[in-house]
């Protein structure tokens, strides 16, 4: 009966009403018995696209035979061979333009819930404390990762499974990159989630250095010549803000959305039992239409403010996923569509009281294929609110380039690394992530890690 459904297995989710007034994780999951009505809806094709449809490559149909039968631990060993953070990818992924995205069942009704069953799986392993398996002897060579975001977690994931010594330096005091500090604990709860995949990767032999700013505390070269380091991948993310450039965006109250969420997410300003500041007023207008926006926006309405989220486009070329805006609607957030800010109002006290916007409306596509926003003249008009939070997009921080002898940057400030094997300009070094591409998917980053261990383990033998 559950084969021929045409329609998923609902998952259960926290009440709009409810979920606004706190932090816990909105989407609650599958239990067993979902899980297993879910898998029966497979069918197992012979030519699988959704393998193909995953960047990882995740042999999904022969997990989903495994929760069929009920043997979720298999489940879990297959998908970890692929994967070293499931619990993590099952609730951010875009499996819709993925592995769901292929599912041939979508062509007729809905494609198989691929990452529901996968968070399942994750989650019933780290609840029955079944790990991955560890590499059984070590090769004695050296390897050093900079940055602990799902590429970095990978490429040292992947190389101590090969049996390499791997640390990982990370900048910040916890571990995770955008997984901590980013995407907020009512998408992907920090302790239960988060770190208890890193623990996993940390359970392949991998050693994780906090607190490490790499080009600071000590240069990509000096790992390499003085620290004997056979290998650096560099995974460190594109974490510095973009700005408008408009007037008032030097003002209190001005945020970028990395800040904010930072505040809130690594720093948990939200919990009363935690002393870190974070300056949220009664009226929160959030500029830009991507993930980043509504995870601000969404955190901004959970501390109590009217949250307006100004957009320059029309609802059809938001950025951020459907799923996302959909929940965000729910929740209450207003969406001031085709409108863009011109300058942010202050008082004598160089406070924010609101901001001076103008209409638009949508001309000839530009080079993305997106239809151009176009100002139209004399539409200008004045908004109330005390906090504006910039979500205009990041791009790579430049001091591991700037101070990395012989490593190519493109005009992007993006480390410039092969698509297959992740090597750069320089010897010995390789990169993936956001680093190289610009602001993506932690699916993605996960790949260019895993394709990155190749390349580094191909380098390592041929140069013995
Ligand atoms: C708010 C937000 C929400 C998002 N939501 C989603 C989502 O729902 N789904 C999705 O797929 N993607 C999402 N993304 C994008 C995704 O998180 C990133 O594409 C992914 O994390 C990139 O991984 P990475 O390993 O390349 O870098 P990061 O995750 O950025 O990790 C880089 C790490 O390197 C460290 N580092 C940087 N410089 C140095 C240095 N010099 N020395 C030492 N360490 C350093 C940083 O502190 C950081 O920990 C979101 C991003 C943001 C900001």
């Amino acid at each position: 009966m559950a084969q021929n459904m045409l329609t998923r297995v609902p998952v259960r989710e926290q009440d709009p009403k409810v979920r606004a007034t706190n932090f816990d994780e909105v989407c609650l999951g599958y239990n067993s018995e979902e899980a297993v009505e879910e898998a029966q809806r497979c069918l197992h094709c012979r030519n699988a696209k959704c393998i193909a449809g995953c960047p990882v490559n995740i042999n999904i149909p022969e997990f989903i035979g495994e929760v069929k039968k009920g043997d979720f631990e298999a489940a879990y060993q297959i998908i970890s061979l692929s994967s070293a953070l499931p619990a993590i990818c099952g609730r951010v992924c875009p499996q819709e333009t993925q592995c769901e995205g292929k599912c041939i069942r979508g062509i007729k009704g809905d494609s198989v819930s691929i990452g529901k069953l996968e968070r399942f799986v994750a989650d019933w392993a780290r609840e029955n404390g079944i790990k991955p398996k560890a590499a059984e002897v070590k090769n004695g060579h050296k390897i050093a990762v900079i940055g602990s975001g799902p590429s970095g977690l990978t490429c040292a994931g992947d190389l101590a499974k090969m049996g390499y010594d791997v640390t990982i330096f990370e900048a910040l005091h916890k571990a995770g990159g955008v997984l901590v500090y980013g995407i907020p604990e009512f998408r992907l709860p920090k302790d239960e989630v988060v770190q208890k995949e890193v623990e996993n990767v940390k359970s392949l032999g991998v050693k994780i250095d906090t607190n490490v700013i790499i080009g600071k505390s000590i240069t990509i070269d000096e790992l390499l010549t003085e620290e004997g380091y056979e290998a650096v991948f560099i995974g460190s993310g594109a974490g510095l803000p973009m700005f408008m450039g408009i007037p008032g965006e030097q003002a209190k109250g001005v945020f970028s959305a990395n800040e904010f969420l930072t505040r809130n997410n690594l720093m948990k300003a939200f919990r009363e039992d935690y002393d870190t500041p974070i300056s949220c007023g009664k009226i929160v207008c959030v500029v830009g239409g991507g993930n980043v926006a509504m995870d601000a926006a969404r955190t901004a309405l959970r501390l109590g403010a009217e949250v307006h989220v100004v957009y320059r486009r029309s609802e059809a070329e938001l950025p951020a996923r459907a799923e996302e805006v959909h929940h965000a609607k729910e929740e209450g957030i207003i969406f001031d569509l085709l409108t863009n800010p011109k300058e942010i109002l202050v008082d004598e006290n160089d406070n924010v009281t609101g901001m001076r916007i103008i209409r638009m409306e949508l001309g000839e596509p530009d080079a993305s294929g997106r239809r151009r926003p176009v100002e139209i003249p004399g539409s200008e008009f004045e908004i109330k609110c005390d906090t504006v939070i910039m979500s205009l997009g990041t791009s790579p921080n430049p001091l591991i380039s700037s101070t990395t002898y012989g490593l190519d940057v493109n005009r992007r400030k993006c480390i410039v690394a092969d698509e297959e094997t992740g090597a750069t300009s320089k010897e010995g070094v390789y990169a993936g992530g956001d680093a190289v591409t610009g602001a993506a998917t932690v699916i993605l980053a996960m790949g260019a890690g895993k394709a990155a261990a190749k390349g580094i383990d191909e380098y390592i033998k041929n140069r013995k």
